[in-house]
């Protein structure tokens, strides 16, 4: 069904006018929702009655409905939203380890994903559609339902860029009327060179991860499918050009996977491929899924990479997941929920 978000503003306001109400009443219900945290239209006094009635059947604020809800000890939620038509994502409010300081808000862009990454629990169903702009919008006023953000992070279920007009829309929303600034948003992809560069294009411009997770060209088109055939320099040019068109560094988001892609080996060829880029990798040890022949390597393991990277020059963070404890890994609630 087709919520307040899935429209601009101007269209929102003829759809208010063919319910009966005014122009006005559309920038009103707008701002009341986005600034002032209401989610029906039933406390919009300033609304007639009957208005309020026909555009909570006809054009809801929310189309979703919260299907499921875990906390991790850090603080971490993790929501399951489900669409009308069976569909479910996940949406992830991430508290800042500094008191005071908002949280990140991970969200998803598509129902399922068709990259179909092996370690991947979002992966494993495919790709069921699209999500809408409001859809993007709506996990956003739910994350801000749990609690304050200052960040956000497009990196939940699905391939943002294979999603991009439906995304670019939401995130104008949030970053004009929600006050998340373009620099504190991260887009995450898998790198389709065309669409980085499409991207780059873009203004205001977000930030840029590219998950690469090996530059050994055989088992990225593994790790990776749908890029197979795509070669990893194409993906590291694109990266490039995004450095050059926007002047903003690209993060290489890389999931270490134990006994797969962490040995020195695959650490010493990804810094000679990234050398003299200023960019950031970003370790990230695989977050266990039950019954999956990948696992995550061991701290020492993990250091002894991020070591190799950054005594070759380049600069290596690690991200160790949040609210990983026992089954609240990334997709596994809306998998868990798909195979009940
Ligand atoms: S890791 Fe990302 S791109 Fe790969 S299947 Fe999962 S959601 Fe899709």
């Amino acid at each position: 069904m087709e919520g307040l978000f899935d429209l601009e503003p101007a269209q929102a306001e003829e759809r208010f006018v063919a319910l009966g109400g005014r122009p006005f009443h559309a920038r009103i219900a707008r701002e009341r929702v986005l600034a002032g945290g209401e989610r029906e239209y039933a406390g919009m006094t300033s609304l007639p009655a009957g208005l309020r009635d026909r555009l909570g059947v006809q054009l809801p604020i929310l189309v979703g409905a919260e299907l499921g809800r875990r906390r991790a000890p850090d603080g971490t939620v993790k929501l399951l939203v489900g669409f009308g038509d069976g569909v479910a994502v996940e949406t992830v409010h991430i508290p800042s380890r500094t008191r005071g300081r908002g949280a990140t808000l991970c969200v998803s862009t598509q129902a399922g994903c068709p990259v179909g990454c092996p370690f991947c629990a979002s992966g494993k169903e495919g790709l069921a559609r699209n999500l809408t702009t409001g859809e993007i919008v709506e996990q956003f006023l739910r994350g801000l339902d749990v609690g304050p953000l200052s960040r956000a992070v497009v990196m939940g279920v699905g391939e943002p860029l294979l999603n991009v007009e439906n995304l670019v829309r939401a995130l104008e929303i949030v970053r004009a009327e929600l006050g998340i600034g373009s620099r504190r948003i991260t887009v995450s992809t898998v790198g389709f060179p065309d669409r980085v560069r499409r991207l780059a294009a873009h203004e205001p411009r977000f930030q840029l991860a590219i998950s690469l997770h090996t530059v050994d060209q055989e088992q990225r088109d593994q790790l990776v499918p749908a890029m197979a055939g795509i070669p990893i320099d194409e993906v590291l040019a694109a990266g490039d050009a995004w450095f050059e068109a926007t002047g903003r560094e690209v993060t290489y988001e890389y999931v270490l996977l134990g006994g797969a892609n962490d040995t020195a080996g695959h650490a010493e060829r990804l810094a000679a491929r990234l050398a003299g880029k200023r960019a950031t990798v970003n370790l990230i040890p695989y977050n266990p899924i039950a019954a999956e022949e990948w696992h995550r390597p061991s701290r020492e393991r993990v250091d002894a990479f991020a070591q190799a990277l950054v005594s070759r020059g380049l600069v290596a963070t690690v991200r160790w997941s949040r609210g990983v404890e026992g089954d609240a890994a990334c997709g596994q609630l809306r998998l868990e929920r798909a195979r009940a």
